[in-house]
């Protein structure tokens, strides 16, 4: 494994090469336009590189190497040469996890602490995908038509998928879709998001430097009009988008040009329930760090947290004193907990929030924007924040804010919790504290998300399918059924 040292070096020698380019049909280009963009480190506000901004033109070409790669050298590999394939993958990244990491601190500004601990779930998502990829296979179906004509199915890659990421965690997101990509046998125009695109273009290399043949990953950087030019491609068979719900409407309009595939990660607004008779001292730091972690930018943080009346005072005071004594600070300090967050546009964002929770009747519970002039003062930061009081008409109560900031809502029972949880257009996350089996399992069955997690939040494992309910999108990532997303099943007759 690599030392720190040698890592460090590694990514100066990635930000120094200049120009950070596109990838495509395995070759650095410059944009067709020659346009650029920069990428800021949001800790500082200082520029860190400069990227190729790429556009629809590019996006073309993109698709056509994909394309040429799908009916080209990829089909020609074997599930076994898949799996062989990305397992090299899975080691080559595990040598380059602290670049990675770094990058994705620099560039986005989650701590070190927790870019470096989510190499378990990086590496172990693409050795996830792996062993799939020998495990692919339809059916023998027997069928009562007169005669004795035999059908079968077989499972065949959906084509080129189009890969549209956000910035949250550009590394892990990005590696979410390319897996059940590779294992399925589609290939794949990346286009992450514009405030992180660092780890992403590396990543095409390393996918090259494990022996991925070129053009079957691409990676065009650019900003909105890149992803709306994917999205609307005629040839690309399918998009994988995790991103906000306004963009991923926009993106069932594009689609519908050619009726491609859709598979859609959008945006939270998750319940978090704790009632009087859970263990308290435990539910506090997972309540707090539900959405303290990654400053909030996590689409399934835990952000309405319901708490039973008569615990309410006392839990919500113990979640805002937890908030207070987080380590807040530059992120590549790797005793800091929690970073900025990623741009100025979204600290704007985030303090209108904090402006009209006041506004609206909720009590600040320490947190807000940090005081002028303090160590934080030229980065995005906002300190983890908790509103009590919050009533469920208020904004603080219904909008995705994507900032370190807790609603703290007041129930009285399960059912009026229930019905008050489902409330939300959203349906991603949802979490659950009692000692009561039968409270637990009425608030598991009434919830409407795709996630309901007993007593923990967010446990995430390759296997285990995760997605949303109503506005919060469709389609799963992890699991098998990530895979039948990237696979089209043909039948087979056959008249003997
Ligand atoms: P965003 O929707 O603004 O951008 C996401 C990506 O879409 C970026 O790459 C962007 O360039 C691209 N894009 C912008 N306009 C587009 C268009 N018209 N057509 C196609 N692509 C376009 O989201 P964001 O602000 O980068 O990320 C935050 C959002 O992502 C939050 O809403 C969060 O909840 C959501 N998210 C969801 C999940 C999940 O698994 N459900 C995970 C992480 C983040």
């Amino acid at each position: 494994m690599m030392s720190f040292n040698d890592a460090l070096r590694e990514k100066q020698t990635f930000l120094r090469e200049g120009e950070k380019r596109l990838l495509i049909d395995g070759q650095h280009v410059s944009a067709a336009s020659g346009q650029t963009f920069t990428s800021i480190n949001p800790a500082t506000g200082r520029v860190i590189a400069t990227v190729s901004d790429g556009d629809a033109v590019d996006i073309d070409r993109a698709v056509a190497s994909a394309r040429k790669a799908f009916e080209g050298p990829w089909s020609r590999f074997k599930p076994a040469e898949r799996q062989a394939l990305l397992l090299r993958l899975a080691d080559v990244l595990d040598e380059h996890y602290e670049e990675l990491a770094s990058l994705d601190t620099l560039d986005m500004g989650a701590p070190l602490l927790r870019t470096r601990a989510s190499r378990e779930r990086a590496v172990g998502l693409i050795r996830y995908y792996a062993g799939l990829a020998m495990s692919i296979h339809g059916e023998t179906i027997p069928n009562s038509v007169p005669g004795d004509i035999f059908s079968y199915t077989v499972k065949e890659p959906v084509g080129v998928v189009g890969a549209i990421t956000p910035w949250n965690g550009p590394l892990t997101l990005a590696l979410w879709k390319i897996g059940p990509a590779l294992a399925t046998g589609c290939t794949v125009v990346l286009k992450p998001a514009e405030q992180s695109p660092l780890s992403s273009l590396r990543l095409g290399e390393l996918c090259l430097e494990a022996g991925l043949p070129p053009g079957v990953l691409n990676v065009v950087t650019g900003r909105g009009g890149a992803g709306a030019a994917l999205a609307a491609h005629h040839d690309v068979d399918k998009i994988a988008f995790t991103g906000s719900t306004r963009v991923g409407q926009k993106i069932i309009e594009a689609s519908a040009g050619n009726i491609k595939r859709l598979s859609l990660e959008l945006g939270g607004k998750s319940p978090h329930i704790i009632f009087a008779d859970a263990d308290l001292d435990a539910a506090v730091p997972v309540a707090a760090m539900a959405v303290f972690a990654n400053s909030g930018q996590i689409c399934s943080a835990g952000t309405r947290l319901f708490v039973q009346e008569a615990v309410y005072d006392e839990f919500v005071e113990k979640v805002a004193a937890f908030g207070n004594a987080l380590r807040v600070g530059d992120p590549a300090d790797p005793d800091m907990q929690l970073g900025p967050l990623v741009s100025e546009q979204q600290l704007t964002r985030v303090a209108g929030y904090l402006r009209a929770g006041q506004d609206e009747g909720a009590t600040l519970l320490g947190g807000g924007l940090p005081a002028g002039q303090s160590e934080l003062s030229n980065g995005f930061f906002v300190r983890p924040t908790v509103f009590a009081n919050v009533r469920d008409e208020m904004r603080i109560a219904r909008e995705e804010i994507f900032g370190p900031v807790i609603s703290a809502l007041r129930f009285s029972d399960a059912a009026n919790v229930i019905a008050r949880a489902n409330t939300s257009d959203f349906g991603l996350g949802g979490g659950v504290w009692t000692r009561s089996l039968a409270t637990a399992q009425q608030v598991t069955r009434g919830l409407r998300t795709g996630s309901v997690w007993v007593n923990c939040y967010q446990a995430m494992d390759p296997a285990v399918p995760f997605g949303g309910y109503k506005m919060s999108g469709y389609g799963r990532e992890s699991g098998r059924e990530h895979v039948e997303e990237f696979l089209n099943t043909k039948a087979v007759w056959i008249n003997a």
